[in-house]
């Protein structure tokens, strides 16, 4: 360590929010160049080289092989496929000297398709499965947490390549495999989410989510072992109930009932029901949103919910895409004029409205498009706004009073809420992405005309899928699971070395006894020696702790009466051992921990 290039710091970067973020830098394993863009130092890259190795190892032992693409590529492929515009701000768009387009590329799907497309022609040739591992380019708006969400970042993608759908099921079933077994060996917790398939198209989609307070998803999970990512979480639909003998709308002055719990109280006073008092979740609350299409075409449509719950914008985002979706502005409304704030009812919407019309394509025109929950079924009985100022509309019975033009996924999960797959109750947590796997189908294959030759001769369209790892998101993600408040906690394995040795006081004996013991560990192990000479026990502690390998051992004051200490950095351990017995006790200490 009196060469090593490292310096340690005891002070938290100012910008750092994460343990991860700050125990990296404070240890010096990565540097900050720009937001969201970090060097590698020896200790950390180091380690992204060990997770790179456990990632290469199971894509290799899958079938998979393993190529290398230039981050810097031209426009046109992406020009084929859309995604030049379609990226928007997120992709690194540049110029050459010839006033050529470029970009850093965000991901590599276009690139794996025309590879393929210029060796391959037949039948024959497929499957296959190609990857890389490589550097990556998102402007992100929000780069944070150091490496969880960065601009420049490590990525291992992979792509398969089948010419039948069963062959692309079996493909995708092989990499699902081999991500358990990856993210098993690297000991990282991963919950497997289904994952909207979005517009790319496919079918099958699925996120490994790393279960982390600091993650940005949320998903759900049931005991009996459902999870998905919010956005995928579809309603279960209640029975619908009979109409006949409920009891007719009817309207209310409601002055001042600005809050669903002002409105629920004053219902209760002015118009109880006979059966139970009225809830939140009785009245429905009409959200005007704004969508706008690729052409820049804006449409204002209706999502009615039940007023006990909030608008999730990330499922509702999802539900629309690819349409983008913002809350109507009140320029948007003042177009529809039938429309009261903080009124408005089924009455004037979709096929409630009388002044619905229909364009030449059948599509609802002249009145706003009206999406309901799902939960909304016929049968049951809402109080709505009245349309009128300071009214509500009681005893609105859907499938009766009211009709809507579709259901929506827009309402947030919540905690208690029935898995889909009957599973049992679904509680929410919050996790971290490490790993995207999803069914491309022949989106990309088509767009770029990829094609092989089948048993008949005739030219076929392949069908592709896409795997994705962020290696630097997991680096930070494991010094997240690894850590405590005075640093990292490396499994072996993974740690950039496995021993850390300290040789501490002044003692010549002690160097020359650790540097021996450095010398013959270093056969069998990675190594690390503190032999700085002028640095005090206590700092060579504090940073063997910051730095967090797995196994220290410290070459001190003991020594004289011919002992030295071994410490386990991972579960707190310490023991002191006689030196002459030191390696074979850490060998075993060591295997023992690799069998557990
Ligand atoms: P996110 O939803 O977190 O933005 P994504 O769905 O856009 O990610 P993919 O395109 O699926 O990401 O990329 C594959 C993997 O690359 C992700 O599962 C994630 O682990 C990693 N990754 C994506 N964006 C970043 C980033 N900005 N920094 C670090 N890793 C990233
Ligand atoms: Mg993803």
């Amino acid at each position: 360590m009196s060469s090593y290039f490292l310096r340690t710091l005891r002070e938290d970067p100012a910008d750092a929010e994460v343990a991860s973020h700050k125990l990296l830098v404070r240890a010096g394993y990565i540097r900050r160049v720009a937001p969201g863009v970090y060097s590698w130092l020896p200790l950390g890259l180091r380690v992204l080289r060990k997770i790179e190795q456990v990632v290469r190892e199971e894509m290799d032992a899958s079938g998979a092989q393993e190529v290398l693409f230039p981050a810097l590529l031209p426009r046109e492929p992406y020009e084929k496929t859309n995604r030049w515009e379609e990226y928007g701000p997120n992709l690194f768009r540049l110029q050459d000297r010839k006033g050529g387009d470029y970009l850093l590329a965000p991901t590599h799907e276009e690139m794996f398709t025309l590879l393929v497309k210029d060796l391959y022609s037949s039948y024959k040739d497929l499957p296959l499965s190609l990857y890389q591992i490589q550097t990556k380019y998102r402007d992100e708006a929000r780069p944070r947490a150091g490496l969880i969400r960065g601009r420049e970042f490590v990525m291992k993608d992979a792509y398969s390549f089948d010419l039948a759908d069963s062959g692309l099921d079996d493909s995708y079933a092989v990499m699902r495999a081999a991500y358990s077994r990856i993210f098993e060996r690297l000991g990282l917790e991963v919950a497997i989410c289904r994952a909207m398939a979005g517009p790319m198209g496919g079918s099958r989609s699925e996120e490994f989510l790393h279960p982390c307070a600091i993650g940005e998803d949320t998903f759900v999970r049931s005991a009996g072992g459902y999870s998905a990512n919010a956005e995928a979480v579809k309603t279960v639909v209640p029975d619908s109930l009979p109409i006949e003998g409920q009891p007719l709308p009817q309207d209310y002055p409601t002055p001042g009932a600005k809050t669903i719990a002002s409105l629920v109280e004053m219902a209760n006073e002015i118009a109880p029901r006979e059966d139970r008092p009225w809830e939140a979740g009785d009245t429905l609350k009409n959200v005007m949103v704004t969508l706008t299409w690729a052409g820049g075409e804006r449409e204002v449509i209706c999502v009615g919910i039940p007023g006990d719950r909030e608008i999730d914008m990330k499922r509702l985002e999802a539900s629309v895409s690819p349409a983008e979706v913002e809350m109507a502005s009140p320029e948007d409304l003042a177009r529809h004029p039938e429309l009261v704030p903080g009124y408005i009812g089924p009455q004037v919407l979709g096929p409630n409205s009388p002044n619905r019309s229909v364009d030449d394509n059948g599509e609802p025109i002249g009145s706003v498009r009206y999406l309901l929950d799902p939960r909304v079924v016929d049968g049951t009985r809402w109080i709505t706004g009245g349309n009128k100022d300071g009214v509500h509309t009681f005893n609105m019975v859907k499938g009766r009073d009211f009709e809507a033009d579709g259901t929506i996924e827009a309402a947030e999960i919540r905690v208690g809420d029935p898995a889909p797959d009957g599973s049992g109750p679904l509680e929410l947590a919050r996790g971290i992405e490490v790993g995207h796997i999803f069914q491309l189908g022949r989106k990309y294959a088509q767009a770029l005309d990829l094609k092989v030759l089948d048993e008949n001769g005739k030219a076929q369209v392949v069908t592709m899928g896409s795997y994705g790892i962020g290696i630097s998101r997991v680096l930070a993600a494991l010094a997240e699971q690894n850590c405590d408040d005075k640093g990292l906690k490396w499994p072996l394995g993974l740690a950039p070395y496995d021993i850390h040795i300290l040789a501490t006081g002044k003692d010549q004996e002690v160097f020359e006894k650790a540097e021996e013991l450095t010398t013959e560990l270093s056969a069998s192990y990675d190594v690390l020696y503190d032999d700085r000479l002028k640095v005090s026990a206590g700092v060579k502690f504090a940073d063997s702790e910051l730095l967090g390998m797995p196994f220290v051992l410290v070459v001190g004051r003991g020594l004289k009466d011919g002992k030295v200490e071994i410490r386990n950095r991972q579960t707190g351990e310490k023991r002191e051992v006689e030196v002459a017995s030191a390696v074979s006790e850490l060998t075993t200490m060591i295997n023992d921990s690799r069998k557990a």
